[in-house]
Order: structure tokens, then C-alpha cells, then sequence
């Protein structure tokens, strides 16, 4: 009876209490979202504002003073208001001595003065201790709740005290407060904001220019070539057929891209006989956007399967079954099963289906949610070995599919290899270099680079 109380107890929010009063400079649109969340969570609010006329759009249980007055009222004074602007906060330098100031400005540009605006404010202000935090939550999420996608809030410091109140007040607000550590990160955390997904910029350009390369080699091949030559007018071509070339050409070319840094990073730790040094910058920023390229090529190979998946549906495949059936009947001739061909048909199917089944769970293991349960072996184990095991299944799902064509020389319209030879290409090659690592020979040194031995010391740094 007892225990269930307590529970009862821990449980039930304790409505009566009031928080502490906090400050807030500035009634713009920030000020104004954070002091409404903050009336929600039980805050007391009181604004540092211009003008202490009160208008119908500040919340309405909070107070507007002058600067200094609201000042004396909060130890946390939030600061909502533009870096430009911070120099009337020097004559507010005594009242403001020891407490705790919270920028949550953003810039316009990455960079844009030589310090962030947290360092600046703690320049002006000397005495107060100045934490940076709120800048990647809109005011807009903050007002409408939708706060889904930034639920996350980057807290900075110096004073790990002053920090830890900003973390409180953003835990009691309904968000995640995460600690970057001292002010240094300030500069860091203001760029956030305006970074466009960094991470995807690489892969998404790269998409696109080979999507469009594929989708116009296809085009001038598939639909010009039968045009001009052939005289038939394939150009319904564009909304399935040529797209369901292209995206597994292009599913197969972004794994095996996943996979090629890390064989360059392997033949120049081979090369240097150190994994002391630094690898050049582009295979850096490759290495660290191989799960976008990843899960891009993840999407192709869904759009690769929906789009087969129709095939029975479209007039064109119809078309052509009904004209075999036609001409077998004209002909009062049924053709005997071709087993070579059903052999074919049959194994491409099957390697494809479990090539795309590798794909879906690298993409499942790739979400945080997943792999901040499985240990480092693990996802290792998963994205690199059931990786590679999905790169030889699409591989030879392709090669099985296309391979026909290689030798025909009908396959070379306008002397230009078919689609499927081109695709081939990477993934032929990262899969024969990933088998050369694995030669024991190899592999030895490999491992023992990694674990830290030098050939020649002197490469360290
Ligand atoms: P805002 O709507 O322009 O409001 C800024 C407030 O600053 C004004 O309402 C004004 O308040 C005060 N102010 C303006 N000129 C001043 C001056 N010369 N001296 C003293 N105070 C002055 O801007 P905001 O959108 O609320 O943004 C405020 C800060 O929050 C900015 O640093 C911004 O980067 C940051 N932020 C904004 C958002 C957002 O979604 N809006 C998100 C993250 C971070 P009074 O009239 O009451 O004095």
C-alpha cells in the first residue's frame, strides 16, 4: 500500500509548486516562444524589454521591465536578442555580475565573426557566466510543439554550474538538453543551424549527376538508337523501362562507393606502413558520408523492386507475351521450355532477392535506434561483412542479368557498352581488390598496421 503511494507520488507532477523566475531579454519572436513554453512548465517570466508597455502578444501571466529591473528579478537571464545589438548590455555589466547568461543567437552566414557570439557576449561581460544553448530550436517548433526533428539542444559552458541550471530549465521544458562542453564549441554549435545537410550534400550531387548520365545514356540508346535505326518509337520507355535501368545500375554503383574508401584507405596504410597519418581530405569526407551513399543507394533498390513488381501490369509487357502466345499458335508450334534461359531467369531472381534482403537490413542496422544496440563487433560484422555479402549478390545478379549482352555485338549501339557493362565496372572492381586484402599476406600486415605497428617509424607523427 505504501510503495504504491510513493509511486503514485513520484509520478504525479507537483502542480503547486512555482519554478524559479526566469528573465528573458528581449519580447522579439524567440523571446516570446520561450517565455510561453516557459509559463507551460511553470516558470515564472519576466521580460527585459525597451518599452514595458505590455501587448496583447506577450504571454500573459509574464511581467515586462526595464533591463536592469527584470535583471535583479532571475539568475538565468536569456539573452533574445541579435549579436549586433549586445553592446547595450556593457552598462548592465554590474547587475548582470555572476549571473547566467544565455545566448541562443544564430548568425546569417557559417563563420561569420572570428569568435561566436557566446565568446563575445562573455568578452562584454566579464563577470557573468555565459552559456550557450536554444539556438537549433525554432521558435515556431517551440510555439507550435512540433519540436520532433529538433528536440535536441546543444548546451556550452565554462561554468559547468551555470550549465547545469540551463540543462535543468531545458530538461523541464520537454527537451533533450546534450552537453558540447566549454564555450570553445560555441562556434560549433551557432554553425548547426546553418548547415544544409551537410553530410548528404556529397552524395545527393552525385546521385543526381550519375542519375541523369544513366537516364540520358539509356535515352539515347533504348529510344533515340531504335528511333533513328530501327524506326519504332519506344519513347513510353522513359516512364518505367529506362528508370528501372537505372536505378539498380545506380543501387549497385553507390554500394560498391560505400565500399571503395575503404579500400583506398586500406592500400595507403599499406602504402605508408603507418595508420598514423592522416588520409587525404577527400577520402575523409568520403569515409564519413558512406551511410548517406548507403541509404541512398538503399532507395534505388526499392524503386528497382517496386518497379519490377509492376512489370506484369504495363501494356508493353502484355503486348509482347500475347504476340509470343500468337506466333506459337500460327505456327501450331509450342516452343519447349529453354532450361538454360530458366536457369538464368531463375538465379538472377534469387540473387537479387537476397542481394536486395542484405540491402533492407544494412539500411535497418544503419538507424541509431538499432545500432545503439548492437555492440561494435557487431555492426561491424553487419555492415561490413553481410555487406560485402550483399555487394557479390547484387554484383552477380547484374552480371547474370546483363551478362548476355556482353559478347553480342547488337548490345554495342553506336559502339557504346550496354548500361549493365558499365555498372559493373566499380563493384567488379572493389569486389576483386577486397579479395586481393584478404590473401593472408596481405592481410597480415593490414591487421597489424591497424593495430598500431610501424614499418618505418619515422612516417609518425
Ligand atoms: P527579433 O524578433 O528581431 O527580436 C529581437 C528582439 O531584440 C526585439 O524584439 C527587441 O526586443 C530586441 N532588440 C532589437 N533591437 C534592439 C536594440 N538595439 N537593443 C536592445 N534590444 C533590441 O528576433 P528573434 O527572432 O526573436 O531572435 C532573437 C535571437 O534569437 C536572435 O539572436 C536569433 O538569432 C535567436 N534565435 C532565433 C530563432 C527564431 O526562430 N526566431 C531561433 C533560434 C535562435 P524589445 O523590443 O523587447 O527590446
Amino acid at each position: 500500500m505504501n510503495k504504491n503511494s510513493s509511486n503514485i507520488m513520484a509520478l504525479a507532477p507537483n502542480t503547486s509548486n512555482k519554478r524559479e523566475t526566469v528573465c528573458i531579454f528581449g519580447t522579439g519572436d524567440f523571446g516570446r516562444a520561450l517565455g510561453y513554453k516557459m509559463i507551460q512548465s511553470g516558470y515564472s517570466v519576466v521580460y527585459g524589454s525597451r518599452s514595458t508597455q505590455i501587448s496583447n502578444l506577450i504571454p500573459k501571466d509574464a511581467e515586462v521591465l526595464s533591463h536592469a529591473e527584470a535583471a535583479q528579478k532571475a539568475t538565468v537571464i536569456i539573452i533574445a536578442i541579435q549579436r549586433q545589438h549586445y553592446n547595450f548590455l556593457t552598462p548592465l555589466a554590474e547587475i548582470l555580475r555572476g549571473k547566467v547568461l544565455v545566448d541562443i543567437s544564430n548568425n546569417l552566414k557559417l563563420n561569420q565573426y572570428p569568435e561566436s557570439n557566446a565568446e563575445y557576449l562573455a568578452q562584454l561581460l566579464p563577470g557573468s557566466k555565459v552559456v550557450k544553448g536554444f539556438n537549433t530550436v525554432s521558435a515556431w517548433a517551440l510555439q507550435s510543439g512540433t519540436l520532433d526533428a529538433s528536440r535536441q539542444v546543444f548546451v556550452c559552458g565554462d561554468d559547468a554550474e551555470a550549465k547545469q541550471m540551463v540543462m535543468n530549465i531545458v530538461r523541464t521544458l520537454g527537451l533533450t538538453p546534450v552537453d558540447k562542453g566549454s564555450l570553445l564549441a560555441a562556434q560549433e554549435i551557432e554553425n548547426y543551424p546553418l548547415q544544409l545537410f551537410p553530410m548528404w550534400k556529397f552524395p545527393i550531387f552525385l546521385s543526381l549527376g550519375l542519375t541523369a548520365f544513366f537516364f540520358f545514356y539509356c535515352l539515347a540508346l533504348d529510344v533515340i538508337y531504335t528511333y533513328i535505326y530501327e524506326n519504332n518509337n519506344f519513347s513510353f520507355f522513359i516512364a518505367i523501362t529506362i528508370p528501372n535501368r537505372v536505378c539498380p545500375v545506380m543501387a549497385l554503383i553507390l554500394l560498391a562507393l560505400v565500399y571503395l574508401p575503404g579500400i583506398f584507405a586500406a592500400i595507403i596504410q599499406l602504402y605508408r606502413g603507418t595508420k598514423y597519418r592522416r588520409f587525404p581530405d577527400w577520402l575523409d569526407k568520403w569515409m564519413l558520408c558512406r551511410k548517406q551513399l548507403g541509404l541512398i543507394a538503399l532507395a534505388f533498390a526499392c524503386l528497382h523492386a517496386v518497379f519490377t513488381l509492376v512489370a506484369p501490369l504495363r501494356a508493353f509487357v502484355s503486348w509482347r507475351t500475347s504476340k509470343g502466345i500468337i506466333s506459337q499458335a500460327l505456327n501450331n508450334k509450342t516452343e519447349p521450355l529453354n532450361h538454360t534461359t530458366a536457369w538464368i531467369s531463375d538465379s538472377y531472381l534469387a540473387l537479387g532477392i537476397l542481394g536486395f534482403f542484405l540491402f533492407v537490413l544494412l539500411g535497418i542496422t544503419s538507424l541509431p535506434s538499432v545500432s545503439n544496440n548492437v555492440n561494435w563487433r557487431e555492426f561491424r560484422f553487419v555492415q561490413s561483412k553481410l555487406g560485402y555479402l550483399a555487394l557479390i549478390f547484387c554484383t552477380a545478379h547484374t552480371l547474370v542479368y546483363g551478362g548476355k549482352w556482353f559478347l553480342s555485338p547488337s548490345a554495342y549501339k553506336w559502339y557504346l557498352p550496354n548500361i549493365y557493362m558499365l555498372s559493373l565496372v566499380v563493384p567488379c572492381a572493389v569486389l576483386v581488390v577486397k579479395f586481393v586484402l584478404i590473401f593472408p599476406c596481405v592481410d597480415k600486415p593490414l591487421t597489424r598496421i591497424r593495430q598500431g605497428w610501424e614499418r618505418n617509424p619515422k612516417y609518425s607523427e
